[in-house]
């Protein structure tokens, strides 16, 4: 468990490699005020683990982890709160960070070799034995006959052989930190499995910090060691994946109770009511109280702060407090 204040805010750990406290992005429209997209996003990130960021399209995930790499969309800006990196650690795609991406068809160049692509990623001071490496960093990711993969277009691939090529792309750089934003959700059911246990078996291997971007809870439940929970743009709970046994913030309990279930014990989905709010129409006070069954006046006025459960981990919530209404 990372250490925290008692408002939740991460302090960092001495074993981090990457800590963000309190980052904050904004979208600049032309002639009109910042719009805050994310804000408020406290992440320790460390060697062997895994951090989760969960939540419905459009809550902040992956603009979080693109901020983290300076790889924002236009018109948008890190402007809040502070990065920062293990003693040697370099940030920068490529480098420190790495990103693997949904689709691996959209990422790799159709024009070029998987070889020349991964070329391109080596250290320069590694280029010369190129071959070598990049035979070895294909293998690492369950490639059979190397040599092949490296002279084949992106084409030429499945999606999972596709995923596992973007992955020794990623690895290339010997980064600390991979982010990985919803690496399966374009695969194959059986796919996704096998690049899920790879991931994970490669972050042992690595000693890899891992911040996986996912709405899919049940893969969080899999693999992560940590997980933060976001909702229109704010992270509302945090802490252990053992959380999601006993979640207290309304959002995510209705996000579990819309997971299908096999055991047959109960087969309706909940869901949640409505929708997430759109970036600059989302309401005062909580931002989910317009979607809470539990709401009430406080709810519409006041927007709850993180405040920290024990070693349970953060919630924002004002019915969350110690026996129930703060
Ligand atoms: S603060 Fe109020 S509206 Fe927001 S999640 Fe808690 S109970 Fe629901």
């Amino acid at each position: 468990m990372k250490p925290a204040d008692s408002n939740g805010r991460v302090k960092g750990g001495a074993d981090a490699v990457l800590t963000a406290s309190g980052l904050g992005v904004g979208f600049f429209p032309e002639g009109k005020a910042r719009l805050e997209v994310v804000g408020e996003v406290d992440l320790c990130l460390r060697p062997g683990r895994t951090t989760a960021l969960v939540g419905e399209s459009g809550c902040g995930k992956s603009i979080t982890a693109a901020s983290l790499g300076g790889l924002l969309p236009r018109g948008m800006a890190l402007d809040r709160g502070e990065i920062r990196w293990a003693a040697g650690a370099e940030c920068r795609p490529g480098r420190g960070l790495a990103y693997v991406f949904q689709d691996p068809g959209e990422c790799l160049d159709p024009v070029f070799t998987i070889g020349s692509q991964i070329r391109e990623v080596l250290p320069k001071e590694e280029r010369g034995g190129a071959g070598e490496r990049m035979s070895a960093l294909l293998r690492t990711v369950g490639f059979e006959d190397p040599a092949r993969v490296l002279a084949s277009y992106p084409h030429q691939l499945s999606g999972g052989m596709q995923q596992r090529a973007m992955l020794a792309l990623a690895l290339a750089g010997r980064p600390r930190v991979l982010v990985a934003d919803e690496p399966t959700t374009a695969l194959d059911v059986t796919v996704q499995a096998k690049i899920l246990r790879l991931l994970a078996e490669l972050q042992r291997q690595e000693n890899l910090a891992v911040l996986l971007i996912t709405h899919n809870l049940g893969v969080v439940a899999e693999i992560a060691d940590e997980v933060h929970v976001m909702y229109a743009g704010r992270v509302v709970e945090s802490g252990p994946v053992e959380l999601l046994r006993n979640p207290r913030h309304p959002y995510v309990k209705g996000l579990l109770k819309a997971l299908p279930r096999l055991d047959g014990a109960d087969s309706r989905l909940e869901g949640i009511e409505g929708s997430v709010p759109p970036l600059g129409r989302r309401p005062a006070g909580c931002r989910f109280h317009p979607r809470c069954p539990l709401a009430r006046a406080v709810c519409q006025e006041r927007e709850p702060e993180m405040r920290r459960r024990g070693e349970e981990g953060a919630v924002a919530c004002w019915a969350c407090g110690e026996g129930g209404w703060a």
